[in-house]
């Protein structure tokens, strides 16, 4: 039995969190390989030193050399190795990383470092070897190279039986240091469970798995137990933000099932994220609920639409132009309409967008709705209960709310209701409500 286990920054954050990663790994055998982030916020307000590392990289632009951020960095790594009481000389090795990020002058070089750095600390704390993610993680074109990481994972841990790597960073093909986005640690801790054909994937972080909705906007929301693949890909697009949505992919093709854990509540079950085909919904009807603020609906009619060949094509061209990508398309006989993230329709944009559509397809009418939220509504089991979209609209409608758009996935995994941004929070409680209240069956 092997299991990948990888710590987010709140569990690196200091030594006494460090030590609860070393008792949850000698807790299970299974938990052989361990990927880690940089130390996180110690409190609220506290600074994550991939931030203080990012403002680093400013200052090596601005000036040529490490300033005020790097100290606080190197001050947060000093103690963390004191707090463990590590026999660890951590000096030399902060002297010649400041060295190497202002010869580097490279941004994610410099934010790399947070998870080099907790690496070698973990490695330390454990007496286990430390794999730099440079010489396994590789990057293509900008993207994860799968196939050449895993492999190259797999030879650098073949025959250790427990290693600490690196999270977030690889090398691109130039031989340079890369990041994944922010949060990317998830993707590699995926990328390793892969290589070594986990049992397994733990994702260690400090909330005990998914919740059915934000806890922002219903306190005490329930815990999600189990999620299939494809209900965790709807919900942490639409803002569920506890993994990476890129993690998934890495896992899920070796149908590795991933457990979303608490650090700071080992003994709670969290969340059992497995391949779609064998999840069965415990007659559960919704899964989860989720949503976004702050989409644009660009909406067209002209008669007769569904009889002209490539008549979306025209408008589809001008977003591509724009390098606009559209989140849904709900359309109709003679209507068409895109929902689009309104940050990309900032400074003119969407006024040059709306030219353009007008000249290319002369469109009968054309409206724009700003200032939409969009809630996802998310389950397998949405599928084989009757009536689940009369129960969602009824919910909705008796919170007051009227309903500016529908949109249902065709996977019957998801339905999609686009709401004026000032009444999502009122939404989601009453959708929350209809499927998880005390009287929802
Ligand atoms: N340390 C990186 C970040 O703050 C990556 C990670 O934690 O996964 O985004």
């Amino acid at each position: 039995m092997i299991k990948v286990c990888k710590f987010g920054g709140t569990s690196m954050a200091d030594g006494i969190t460090a030590l609860r990663v070393k008792r949850i790994l000698e807790a299970d055998p299974a938990r052989r390989y361990v990927v880690v982030s940089a130390p996180g916020k110690r409190y609220s307000g506290d600074i994550k030193i991939t931030d203080l590392l990012l403002e680093t990289a400013q200052e090596v632009k601005e000036g040529g050399h490490v300033g005020d951020a790097y100290a606080k960095v190197a001050a947060r790594f000093r103690s963390l190795v004191k707090e463990l009481s590590l026999g660890f000389e951590i000096e030399p090795l902060l002297e010649e990383t400041a060295r190497q990020i202002e010869q580097e002058r490279s941004a994610d070089f410099c934010a790399s470092r947070g998870e080099y750095l907790s690496g070698r600390i973990m490695a330390a704390l454990l007496g286990v070897p430390f794999i730099d993610a440079k010489d396994v993680i590789k990057f293509e074109g900008g993207h994860l190279d799968g196939e050449k990481s895993y492999s190259l994972v797999r030879e650098a841990l073949k025959g250790k039986r427990r290693a600490v790597v690196a999270g977030f960073y690889g090398e691109d093909e130039r031989g340079h240091v890369k990041t994944f986005p922010r949060g990317g640690s998830d993707i590699t801790g995926a990328v390793v469970a892969r290589a070594v054909g986990a049992d397994e994937y733990e994702n260690w972080t400090d909330v005990s798995g998914f919740l059915a909705c934000d806890p922002r906007i219903v306190p005490g929301a329930v815990g999600i137990d189990k999620l299939s693949y494809k209900e965790l890909r709807e919900l942490s697009y639409m803002g569920a933000n506890v993994l990476h949505a890129e993690a998934v992919y890495p896992v899920r093709e070796a149908n590795i099932p991933i457990r979303i854990l608490n650090t700071f509540r080992p003994q709670d079950a969290g969340t059992r994220i497995v391949s779609t085909e064998h999840f069965r919904p415990d007659g559960r009807t919704v899964t989860g609920i989720a949503g976004k603020k702050d989409f644009t609906v660009i909406f067209i009619e002209k008669a007769q639409m569904n009889e002209m060949s490539g008549f979306a094509l025209r408008p589809l061209e001008v977003l591509k132009r724009h390098d606009i990508s559209f989140e849904h398309m709900p359309s109709g006989i003679d209507t068409l309409s895109f929902v689009i993230d309104s940050n990309q329709l900032k400074g003119g944009v969407l006024a040059e967008v709306l030219a353009e559509i007008e000249a290319c397809v002369a469109p009968d009418k054309m409206n724009v709705i700003e200032n939409i939220a969009l809630i996802a509504v998310v389950g397998h089991g949405m599928n084989r209960n009757v009536g689940t979209a009369a129960r969602l609209f009824r919910a909705i409608a008796r919170a007051g709310v009227n309903v500016r758009l529908i949109d249902q996935g065709s996977s019957e995994l998801n339905i999609i209701v686009g709401v004026d941004n000032e009444n999502y929070e009122r939404s989601i409680k009453a959708v929350y409500d209809e499927f998880f209240g005390p009287d929802a069956a």
